[in-house]
């Protein structure tokens, strides 16, 4: 998509701070972090939220939670991590290409808000 940031990180165009990158996944910190670990888990094909996915994305999302995990681990935050995904304006979703928050370093809280 081209108007999309978060396909312009994938392309290279928007400049940002990768931890991971393959074929079908991309990880990159978080501009503005919640927390002392904040990565985003993206698929490298536009999709706009959880919600779209279908059985054809099925090997996509599970490699997106496998790359979440080694993320989490590269960074130190095995032993207890957050991942988030919200989907649509009501749950706060402000970046419409689907990507699941890695966040870890502090004592998370629930209910998440
Ligand atoms: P969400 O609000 O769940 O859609 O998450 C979008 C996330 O993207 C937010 O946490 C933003 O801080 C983050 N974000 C926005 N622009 C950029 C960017 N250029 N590079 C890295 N993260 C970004
Ligand atoms: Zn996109």
């Amino acid at each position: 998509m081209a108007d999309c940031l978060f396909c312009g990180i994938v392309r290279h165009e928007v400049p940002a701070t990768f931890v991971h990158e393959d074929e079908t996944v991309v990880a990159f910190r978080d501009v503005n972090p919640q927390a002392p670990t904040h990565v985003l888990v993206i698929p490298t094909e536009h999709i706009p939220s959880a919600h779209q996915l279908t059985e054809s994305h099925d090997a996509t999302w599970a490699r997106m939670l496998h790359v979440a995990q080694q993320v989490a681990d590269s960074e130190g935050i095995g032993e207890g991590y957050r991942l988030v995904t919200s989907i649509g304006r009501r749950a706060g979703q402000t970046v419409d290409h689907v990507h699941v928050h890695v966040l870890g370093g502090r004592q998370m809280h629930w209910p998440p808000g």
